[in-house]
């Protein structure tokens, strides 16, 4: 099913808002296995949305409008596909009674133009906005879908997840939803990845293999079109097998989590703590973890010791190994494993890890810009220091460091 996503709203050809929405439903209509061939956006003018209609139906089977649902005169998406279609209107009771139920218990008075949130396209099928008032519109007219949605992300992207996504499944049929897994790596770039698989990824026909790279971070996504969850495996298992035997040192999690949360799960099972030393990522891993609920029980603290005198003030990282003649200097091997035994000790921690490097632009005690040395502290174990040449910009430095020294829990 090849689909079009039409937003709405005069705000996004001035530029005055992002289309976010249309990311939003791209993404889900991909997952549900349907090819988005096309995103126009149109302003809050009947005549050119009715346009915009009669190109779509030329070229896609689904259209999905999101925007122009509310009261106002200037929404209009309702009206200009009831027009398009030469059909009417017709009242929805229940989301009549909302609406009237939610100005009663303001203590205002009803205002008129409410009611045409209420209003469905004739033979619509409605779509629940629990999060606000406009019911969304869904309808099949000759073979092609139509779904209306509202503009306020809040109230598009739960309609949107729940009815909407259950009519389109509808509309698919069995055996066409998508399937996917996603498999996701750290600690290897996503050029070393493609080559670890490349000839799977040439040959690939089904399940498809897709490789994904977002904040420091690489994923694959293997996918297939099945009937149901078991067939879905069925069909992916050789393929899947054939990967992780590939790819064992770099993956850590075959659902779509971010390693920090994957951290914060393990060591929450082993009940084990960690404590952090950050120089270069200057808190930046120290963030990451507390995005993730929960991670007080995990996540004792951490410094950020930016200066040399900090790290020997609280860390106790001697002097003489980083300044000084024939100092190794706190880009290296010696400091990363210093500062993290200190944050160990000083924390109690079962863990602590340093990172310290040159995330450039210029260099640094003559290191190279993208060199950085992440260490790990455990209790009762040596202690481990990663030396890493990275590549890339200041952010993109700081970020892959910070995720690779999540990653050095696991080695
Ligand atoms: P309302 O009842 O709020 O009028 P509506 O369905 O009529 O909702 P619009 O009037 O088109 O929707 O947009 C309302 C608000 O929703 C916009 O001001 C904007 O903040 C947000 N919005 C609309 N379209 C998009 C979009 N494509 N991407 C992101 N946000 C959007
Ligand atoms: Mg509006």
């Amino acid at each position: 099913m090849r689909a079009e996503i039409i937003a709405v709203g005069t705000e996004l050809l001035l530029g005055q808002i992002v289309n976010t929405n249309a990311q939003y439903l791209s993404r889900g209509l991909a997952e549900l296995g349907i090819d988005v061939y096309y995103q126009t956006v149109v302003g809050d003018n009947k005549d050119r949305l009715i346009e915009a209609i009669g190109i779509a139906r030329g070229r896609a089977e689904l259209l999905v409008f999101t925007g122009g649902l509310g009261p106002t005169l200037d929404d209009l998406t309702r009206d200009a596909l009831a027009d398009y279609l030469g059909r009417g209107v017709e009242l929805h009771e229940p989301t009549m009674t909302k609406i009237v139920n939610m100005f009663a218990g303001r203590g205002g008075s009803f205002v008129e133009s409410n009611r045409r949130q209420a209003l469905l396209v004739d033979g619509a099928t409605p779509l629940r906005n629990d999060t606000g008032l406009a019911v969304g519109n869904a309808l099949n007219v000759e073979g092609t879908c139509y779904m209306l949605l509202p503009g306020p992300p809040r109230e598009m992207k739960p309609m949107f997840d729940n009815d909407g996504s259950a009519w389109l499944k509808e509309q698919l049929g069995p055996a066409s939803a998508l399937h996917s897994v996603m498999l996701k790596f750290v600690g290897i770039g996503e050029s070393g990845l493609e080559d670890l698989l490349i000839d799977l990824i040439r040959e690939q026909q089904d399940p498809t293999i897709a490789p994904y790279a977002k904040e420091g971070e690489v994923a694959i996504r293997v996918s297939t079109k099945a009937g149901d969850a078991e067939e879905a495996s069925r069909k992916m298992g050789g393929t899947l097998a054939e990967i992780r035997g590939r790819t064992a040192a770099y993956l850590y999690a075959e659902e779509d989590v971010p390693i920090e949360a994957t951290v914060v799960r393990i060591l929450t099972e082993q009940r084990r703590t960690l404590s952090l030393a950050e120089s270069c990522t200057g808190g930046m891993v120290s963030e990451l973890i507390t995005t993730i609920p929960g991670s007080a029980v995990v996540y004792l603290g951490g410094v950020v010791t930016y200066s040399n005198g900090m790290k020997t003030s609280q860390l106790g990282v001697p002097k003489e190994m980083l300044e000084g003649p024939g100092a190794p200097g706190a880009i290296s091997s010696e400091t990363a494993a210093a500062m993290a035994e200190g944050m160990r000790k000083a924390a109690d921690s079962d863990f602590a890890l340093s990172v310290t490097g040159n995330a450039g632009p210029a260099a640094a005690e003559d290191k190279a810009v993208g060199l950085v040395y992440i260490g790990l502290a455990e209790r009762g174990r040596e202690t481990r220091v990663e030396k890493l040449q990275m590549s890339g910009d200041r952010e993109g430095i700081r970020l892959r460091a910070t995720k690779r020294a999540l990653y050095m829990l696991w080695l």
